[in-house]
């Protein structure tokens, strides 16, 4: 039986301690008599509102700001009351889309994102940022995760009292979700972004991992999809965010992945993420991640900072913005990258001073390993900074994909992401490039709902009839580079690697033994040269000469009979 004393004990985590923080950030505070102030504010930062009450909340400003329209969750402030995206997307302005609570339990977002919209409309602190640019807001992503609500959500966090949940009620994690759109919020959310076609999107998360001085991280891919953005984000949006957080008395970083021990990788996520989804649309893309250890007023208040930096420079340098996004819709790159690694030999090491926290380590009697404690002390250490910015995989631009009438599935999940599909009416022979996929490998668990396959593709060069209703999808579309990531086998976020399309690794029709003997008998007599491979497989290969099964599939394999589409991964590479 759990005794009293534990249970209390338990239901606090020992976090180490905080360091302390007085932020001039402190003054957007709003004071208690405030009719706009927000939950966060009014109980010191201990609680974070819920669903009802943030719904109530935004209607309530809604009616009181005419600046301001709803589309259930998603809150559109423009000055000029453009409340579609046709309309919105006609008038030159820059778009910030900001989501929070996409991981429910991480909830900074939603507490900054009600206060930034306070001074964008009823106070008016901040109305003019308006004049320039336009601010979309999904307050909580994640809905049922934030309902899951407890004290435990988040055991390494600092606050609130309360907190949501990781995933979703399907126990999915939406922030792996991009590709496959598995959930109904992701398909909500890929319909926003297509519509809306924002020019900045901000995806607010808090860290968990190593104890440092840092209270706000951010960053974005080191390898890019969309490379002229990624300037931008390096040039422009980089040092105004950092100069604004410092100038509020915030400690602005770059994400941290883990403990960086041996240095600190400026990492390039696959588009199974938000940022490295949006880069690949080529929507420029940034990852916020506050510190987990941090108080959350700190963090709030850094969020809040960090919004309305954003926006400001969306507004100031947005002209430049809008013009990279249209070089990298438009450039068609060719081979496609799918995968980047650190380059091997870099001639210059770049260093940076991190801003850590003392620590001492000491052998762990629990763990039996070593056991990490942060004291709370600043310590700045020098580090290597290693950047995931080279291509280590890439694939030769294909000029369309063809997909089988049957696999219409496939087709509506690219659909799903807003890529034009054609269908075609007639039946066509292409001339085509297709993947055999040899050895393939499933993975022992699930994982997000899918038992994930890799295997070798081998191009073979076949002309194949397309039945009527067949789906032709190009490449030359600002999409293209999306398309081929979730087509090609060896992209770690392709459908196939994702499992949809495990049926063509199944053996359906197979022969019998009294059949294939005689046939084995022919084959050896008129084919010296198979004698010899069977001799050798028999000397060889040990498994291979105890199995019945396997010594007639070797001779079934060599017949016409045999299945000649095994294997054969059903979308092609139009020549
Ligand atoms: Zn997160």
């Amino acid at each position: 039986m759990l005794s009293l004393a534990f249970a209390a004990w338990c239901a606090v985590a020992p976090l180490p301690p905080p360091l302390a923080w007085n932020g001039k950030s402190r003054e957007l505070i709003a004071k208690p008599d405030d009719r706009w102030i927000t939950v966060a504010e009014k109980t010191g930062f201990h609680a974070t509102p819920t669903y009802q009450q943030t719904v109530v909340w935004l209607k309530q400003l809604a009616a009181a700001a005419p600046e301001e329209g709803r589309d259930i969750w998603m809150v559109i402030v423009s000055r000029d009351r453009l409340f579609t995206p046709e309309t919105l997307q006609r008038a030159a302005r820059p778009t910030l889309f900001v989501q929070a609570g996409i991981h429910a339990g991480e909830i900074d977002g939603k507490d900054a994102g009600l206060m930034f919209l306070r001074e964008l409309t009823v106070t008016g602190r901040w109305k003019a940022l308006l004049d320039k640019a336009n601010f979309l807001f999904v307050p909580i992503f994640n809905v049922d995760g934030h309902e899951r609500a407890s004290q435990y959500g988040r055991i390494n966090q600092r606050g609130p009292d309360v907190t949501g949940w990781r995933t979703n009620a399907q126990n999915l994690n939406l922030n792996r979700d991009y590709t496959k759109v598995d959930t109904d919020e992701m398909r909500a959310m890929i319909a926003a972004l297509d519509r809306w076609r924002p020019d900045l999107y901000m995806d607010i998360h808090v860290s968990d991992g190593s104890d440092y001085q840092y209270d706000v991280t951010f960053g974005w891919n080191a390898g890019a999809h969309s490379p002229q953005s990624t300037r931008w984000l390096n040039g422009t949006l980089e040092p105004s965010l950092r100069s604004a957080l410092n100038a509020m008395g915030h400690i602005p970083g770059p994400l941290i992945p883990e403990d960086p021990v041996n240095g600190l990788t400026i990492v390039t996520l696959p588009p199974r993420f938000s940022n490295g989804y949006g880069d690949l649309r080529h929507i420029p893309s940034i990852l916020v991640e506050t510190h987990s250890l941090k108080p959350y007023e700190q963090r709030v208040l850094g969020t809040l900072v960090l919004l309305q930096s954003a926006l400001q420079t969306l507004g100031l340098e947005g002209v430049a913005l809008k013009r990279a996004e249209m070089y990298d819709r438009e450039s068609r790159p060719d081979p496609v990258p799918v995968d980047w690694r650190v380059p091997k030999d870099s001639p210059t090491v770049e260093m940076m001073d991190f801003l850590g926290v003392e620590s001492r380590t000491s052998p762990s009697a629990i763990s039996g390993s070593t056991r990490i404690e942060y004291l709370g002390k600043p310590a700045t250490r020098r580090l290597a900074v290693y950047r995931q910015n080279e291509v280590s995989l890439s694939i030769p631009r294909a000029k369309a994909y063809w997909i089988p009438a049957a696999w219409s599935s496939i087709a509506d999940r690219l659909k799903m992401h807003g890529i034009a599909v054609d269908r075609i009416s007639e039946a066509r022979d292409v001339a085509v490039e297709m993947y055999r996929l040899d050895n393939p490998r499933l993975d022992a668990e699930p994982f997000e709902g899918h038992v994930r396959v890799a295997a070798t593709p081998r191009l073979e060069l076949r002309t194949e009839r397309f039945p009527a209703g067949s789906y032709r999808v190009s490449t030359e579309q600002p999409l293209g580079d999306l398309a081929a990531v979730l087509l090609e086998p060896a992209s770690s976020d392709s459908f196939l690697q994702w499992g949809f399309f495990h049926s063509i690794f199944q053996r359906t029709e197979y022969a019998e033994a009294y059949v294939t003997e005689p046939m084995a008998e022919q084959m050896l007599a008129e084919d010296p040269a198979l004698k010899s491979e069977f001799d050798r497989r028999l000397a060889t290969d040990e498994a291979f000469r105890a199995s019945a099964e396997q010594r007639l599939n070797f001779f079934y394999s060599r017949t016409p009979f045999a299945d000649s589409r095994w294997r054969l991964y059903p979308v092609a590479r139009e020549r």
